[in-house]
């Protein structure tokens, strides 16, 4: 298996960047991430003033997937996520919905121990790890790490864990894969800005299809498929994962417009991944079940 350690790190995806590794398809990759603050914070009380905020969001990579090409789709299956027995969150007036209640920065340790997180009054959540940032290089300029987009990046959606396929649109030769922004745990919307962040590692394996047309990343699990969509405002990205799910319903199960849209409106759910990066994302998700008897795969 390629490793990959997370000192090979980029804070953008760009069709430019030098690889730090390569693969082949069908090939698997661990990759080791840091946090989201690049492992500033370590200690209860650090204090923010010592955080460098051009550092944050690191993701590892890029991988070089050999024979990858633009236009092309690339599959990638979540293998394994592990994560550290410690992870932090913050809050901060800079970032996050409630940013005008909140004085000053304030980091916490959350310690990770028996599929709980530990969280500041004495709340146990249990854990869900998820990968906050994975993506290939954009088609245009480079994009920093920190906002999501068609090239996925910081989609923060909790769908991304263990078992779950991304599909992601291959912009740039060789797709230039990146992963990283772990969450022990995050609820939809991650409205303070941060989950449960974390570092750790993520093995992926990685395909290509070829039959498939995507312009937006498309997340698959063992119960349903998810069109991920971003934009300026949260109306925007959900008309846009709403519309991709349509598109794929009407191509992929030879539905008509009107079935499709009655099916989806019945059946699906419409939901939100975050609304703070700074770009809002919404996915638009359909069960397998309720296509199962077509025969047919959404994806
Ligand atoms: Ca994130
Ligand atoms: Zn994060």
């Amino acid at each position: 298996m390629i490793s990959v350690s997370d000192d090979k790190h980029v804070f953008s995806l760009s069709a430019e960047a030098v690889p730090a590794a390569r693969m082949r398809v069908g090939q698997t990759v661990r990759l080791e991430t840091a946090d989201c603050f690049a492992g500033q914070i370590r200690a209860p009380g650090e204090a923010p003033a010592a955080v460098d905020w051009a550092r944050i969001n690191p993701a590892t990579g890029p991988v070089f997937v050999e024979g990858a090409a633009p236009g092309d789709v690339l599959s990638v299956l979540v293998e394994r996520i592990e994560v550290a027995p410690q992870g932090v969150m913050a809050v901060s007036p800079e970032f996050g919905v409630l940013c005008e209640r909140i004085p000053a920065t304030v980091f916490e340790i959350v310690p990770i121990d028996g599929g709980l997180a530990r969280l500041p009054g004495g709340f146990e959540v249990p854990v869900r790890p998820m990968i906050g940032v994975i993506g290939v290089a954009p088609a245009g300029a480079p994009v920093a790490c920190g906002s999501p987009g068609s090239h996925g990046g910081n989609m923060d959606t909790w769908l991304i864990a263990e078992g779950a396929v991304v599909y992601l649109p291959v912009a740039a030769p060789g797709a230039l894969l990146v992963a990283g922004d772990l969450h022990a745990v995050m609820g939809d919307g991650e409205i303070c800005g941060t989950g449960v962040e974390v570092a750790g590692s993520v093995t992926l394996r990685v395909d290509v299809r070829r039959d498939l047309e995507f312009v937006n990343p498309v997340v698959e699990t063992s119960e349903l498929v998810a069109t991920i969509a971003s934009a300026e405002t949260l109306d925007e990205a959900a008309d846009l994962a709403t519309r991709d799910m349509a598109d794929l319903v009407i191509q992929r199960l030879g539905l008509s417009v009107a079935t499709a849209t009655m099916l989806m409106s019945a059946a699906g759910q419409l939901q939100v991944s975050q609304v703070v990066d700074p770009l809002k994302t919404a996915r638009f998700c359909l069960p397998k079940r309720i296509i199962a008897r077509l025969g047919r795969d959404l994806v």
